[in-house]
């Protein structure tokens, strides 16, 4: 690994106003827990390294009349134990308890997992569905933009070099809405092959779907909309052979590439199976809701 220098700032301000003056030359830190694989391979060298770990006051997680507002070092284990969560975020537990070991979850951070922009991460698909947002702060101010527009590539974001991610902002579901996530593993708790998350929404009726959302994770360079498989099941009642259409929609809007765990034709036929399995799952939860 390179020689940097550790900076360690206490306060938020402190810690922008190292980022203003950044040349491209700084790198925050969280809890490194992707942010050193990539220094001790060489592939990111900062000249400083801004630890904001220590930064108390990006580290929540509350329920306001619109939603949750997560701070962006809330980590993963305090997402997946807060009883804040349960009622109407439920998927986010699932989510986090698939998402790596004890050990990661303990220290890795929310904020992290999002900037990161892993293609294959557990954490911005869900979000995606729930049509959360992200909060991005700098010395020139504040902007919030939807999860789905802030992965912009492969480990690409539309953070700022002077900006840090704050806080994630998770709005209430609609009523009759159901999500359910899924992610195909060789191992337990290891990144995504293929990962399906779907949200259903079902109009007053509780019969016909009213809102589609279904995202698939690590089958394109960035999470990524099935748009057209969504527009499937919108206005209609939802049956096994809809889903089944959906899911070929989906299988073939998917950009995958063949890598060391499989061909894109199994991926794709992946995204076939986890698409009507989970939109089955949420159709039931929206049921229930
Ligand atoms: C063994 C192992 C297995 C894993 N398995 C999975 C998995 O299955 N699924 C999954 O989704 N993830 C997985 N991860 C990733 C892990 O879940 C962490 O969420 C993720 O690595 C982020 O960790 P961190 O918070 O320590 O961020 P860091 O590693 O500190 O930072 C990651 C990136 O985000 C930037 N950053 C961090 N916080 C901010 C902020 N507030 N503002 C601006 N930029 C910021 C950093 O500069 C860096 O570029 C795994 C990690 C390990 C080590």
């Amino acid at each position: 690994m390179k020689n940097f220098e550790y900076l360690a700032p206490k306060t938020v301000k402190d810690a922008l106003t190292l980022l203003a003056g950044d040349q491209g030359d700084s790198k925050v830190i969280a809890g490194g827990q992707s942010l050193l694989l990539l220094m001790g391979h060489g592939l990111v060298t900062p000249k400083y390294l801004i630890d904001i770990k220590g930064i108390s006051s990006l580290n929540y997680l509350q329920k306001t009349q619109s939603g949750l507002e997560i701070g962006s070092l809330t980590t993963h284990r305090s997402v997946e134990t807060s009883p804040l969560i349960r009622n109407g975020f439920c998927v986010l537990a699932q989510m986090e308890g698939a998402l790596a070991s004890l050990e990661t979850r303990n220290w890795g951070t929310l904020g992290g997992n999002v900037c990161h922009a892993d293609p294959k991460g557990d954490v911005c698909p869900v979000l995606i569905a729930l049509g959360a947002k992200v909060k991005m702060i700098s010395l020139r101010g504040e902007r919030t933009m939807a999860v789905e527009d802030f992965s912009t590539g492969y480990f690409e974001t539309a953070l700022n070099p002077d900006e840090l991610l704050a806080e994630i902002q998770v709005p209430n579901p609609a009523p009759r809405t159901g999500t359910a996530y899924h992610k195909f593993t060789m191992i337990e708790g290891d990144y995504a092959i293929v990962s399906t998350t779907v949200s259903i929404t079902l109009d007053a009726s509780n019969e016909k779907c009213k809102d589609a959302r279904i995202v698939l994770g690590a089958v394109a360079p960035a999470p990524m909309r099935a748009k057209r498989a969504e527009k499937v099941l919108v206005g209609r009642e939802i049956k096994d052979s809809l889903l089944q259409e959906a899911a070929q929609i989906a299988s073939e809007e998917a950009e995958p590439v063949s890598d060391m765990h499989a061909s894109d034709e199994y991926k794709r036929e992946l995204v076939k199976v986890l698409v009507k399995r989970v939109g089955k799952e949420a159709l039931e939860k929206a049921g229930m809701a």
